[in-house]
């Protein structure tokens, strides 16, 4: 892989180090374990490992996990197993912001110490409307001027749940009339009676994001704590806890622009309503953005890094549109997947001068450019596959494969010329003949005569039989997450299409889970690792060999 270009954060991490300020960096990548890592997150893993990687620093793995409410240990596992599959490595940095829940919940005593914290019992709708708006100021609470001694035995009695859900939360007092909203008085503690999924049924309390982040970097030494534009308004709460508390270290705040995609949608929202609604096949749907389901479709995780250093890092909005994710795949697999036959949508060819039962090996290269990659033999005989686009009864102006009365050239093999067809009752083509021109073997035609198409095949006897998926676009639209309207009516109907009748060379009979490959002509393949078995197999379109889709 080449060398990373720049961006603004490798400048300000390159000045850091020349000043002195760090002697080297530590960044994060911090997933609340409430859902499945999609390709947005594969932007902020590539950005904080690659930083760590390129200045010799180091990245924590950490978990925010600061709502038990919406958070399960297989979301943890799958964070976990999809880091290490993109081909990053915490090593000892594994790291949960509930570890520091003690730590936390010492520091909100310490603001309550200070008369920085108090206890609210208004209710969240009446807090809200308490808050004002950018343009009007926020009205302060009638319980913001309690008594440290009565804030700190409420808050107590939270913390040992006696009180219900929703009934209390602890707040900063730092000022109503802040022009940023995050300053007027923030929630810092919320009841929730739920056990957790890391720590258990040891807390009744649990901190809001924004009070656990910063000290959470904090405690851990992050030097560069890098996230989304989102949290650029977080900022001045970010440094009001860090100045007011007596925190280990000072981290720095910085924000890029998240990954915008078309034709997608990327919020876990959304992605856990197409699993539970069963409008896709769950997290590992090859449709789905996820990085499970780009694995199972067939994406490699250095296809995802390459498309993570191509789009960039920068802080302005930008979308980036599905085909330069795709094209990404396409240039890595176009380096390493072997070639091979297949024919997804088959009608059979009969050879009538070619003798019954005689098989031929042929030799073909596994990649036409990297000899190193080997070859395999093709078997050949007097009845084969092609596919059913390759044929045409009426061929019209410039196609140039196989029709009656002419000539192609059957990949690695023989040119052979149509000389008639059997139709069924409704005049559907169920069969071709040919005849084979035996001077012609491996497709040079013996007096030089051109021959302008080439099209795959596979011997019918040797065929091994495969289920093939073919996908589109999970949506048709190229922005179904505008807002405003619900994104599930922009549903592509014709995503995924089943064929269940490929023929494919004898070669493939062993693939295995994890096999890739190109059919050639039709796209990269890759096995199903959910239900492809031996004498079952199972292909997912990956990608096809070229951009067909409309400009
Ligand atoms: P979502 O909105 O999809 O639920 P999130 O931001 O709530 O995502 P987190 O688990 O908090 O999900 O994300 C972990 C990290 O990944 C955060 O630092 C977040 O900024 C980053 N991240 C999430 N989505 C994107 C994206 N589309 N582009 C870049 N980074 C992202
Ligand atoms: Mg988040
Ligand atoms: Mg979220």
């Amino acid at each position: 892989e080449s060398v990373a270009p720049s961006n603004f954060l490798r400048t300000i991490i390159d000045d850091d180090l020349k000043s002195g300020k760090h002697g080297s960096i530590v960044t994060r990548f911090p997933p609340e374990p409430n859902g499945y890592l999609h390709i947005g997150h594969a932007k902020s893993i590539c950005l904080n490992f690659g930083l760590a990687r390129d200045f010799g620093g180091r990245c924590h793995l950490r978990f925010d996990d600061t709502n038990p409410a919406k958070e399960d240990r297989e979301y943890i596992e799958s964070i976990k197993e999809s880091v290490r599959w993109l081909g990053f490595d915490w090593g000892e940095h594994l790291y949960y912001a509930s570890d520091y829940f003690q730590q936390l919940y010492d520091w909100a005593e310490y603001l309550i110490q200070q008369g920085k914290a108090y206890v609210e019992d208004l209710s969240a709708e009446e807090i809200r409307a308490h808050r004002g708006t950018l343009t009007e100021p926020g009205k302060e609470s009638p319980f913001r001027n309690r008594s440290v001694e009565e804030n700190l035995t409420l808050f107590r009695a939270m913390k040992r749940g006696d009180f219900p859900e929703g009934s209390r939360v602890l707040r900063a007092r730092i000022d109503m009339s802040s022009p940023n909203l995050n300053l007027r008085d923030p929630v810092l503690y919320r009841i929730i009676h739920a056990p957790h999924p890391h720590v258990g049924d040891s807390w009744r309390i649990y901190p809001m994001y924004d009070f656990a982040h910063g000290q959470s970097d904090a405690i851990e030494g992050i030097t560069h704590s890098i996230c989304t534009l989102e949290f650029e308004d977080h900022k001045p709460l970010y440094e009001w806890f860090l100045d007011n508390l007596p925190v280990p270290a000072r981290p720095r705040q910085y924000e890029f622009a998240r990954l915008n995609l078309t034709y997608t949608v990327m919020s876990k929202r959304k992605l856990n309503e197409l699993v539970t609604q069963r409008i896709v096949g769950g997290w590992d749907d090859p449709r789905l953005p996820t990085l499970m389901g780009l694995r199972r479709r067939g994406y490699t995780p250095a296809s995802i890094r390459a498309f993570c250093e191509r789009i960039g890092v920068g802080r302005g909005d930008s979308w980036i549109d599905m085909s330069v994710l795709e094209e990404c795949l396409r240039e890595d697999l176009n380096e390493r997947a072997p070639r091979v036959m297949g024919v997804l949508k088959p009608l059979k060819v009969v050879i009538d001068n070619y003798p019954e039962g005689q098989v031929e090996e042929f030799e073909a290269a596994n990649h036409p450019q990297k000899p190193e990659m080997g070859s395999r033999t093709v078997s050949f005989s007097r009845e084969l596959f092609i596919e059913q686009d390759d044929f045409m009864q009426e061929p019209s102006k410039g196609f140039f494969r196989m029709a009656p009365g002419k000539e192609v050239r059957l990949r690695y093999a023989y040119i052979v010329r149509c000389t008639g067809v059997v139709s069924d009752d409704n005049g559907v083509v169920t069969e071709v003949h040919c005849q084979y021109d035996p001077a012609s073997r491996g497709g040079t035609a013996a007096d030089g005569r051109k021959i302008k198409g080439t099209i795959h095949w596979v011997s019918a006897p040797h065929a091994v039989a495969a289920e093939v998926r073919l996908f589109d676009y999970l949506f048709n639209d190229a922005n179904p997450d505008r807002g405003g309207v619900d994104y599930k009516q922009f549903l592509n109907p014709d995503s995924v299409e089943i064929l269940t009748n490929c023929k494919l060379e004898a070669s493939l009979a062993t693939a295995g889970s994890d096999t890739q490959v190109q059919f050639e002509r039709l796209g990269y393949f890759r096995t199903d690792s959910g239900d492809s078995r031996p004498g079952r197999l199972v292909f997912n379109r990956s990608v096809t060999l070229k951009d067909t889709r409309a400009k």
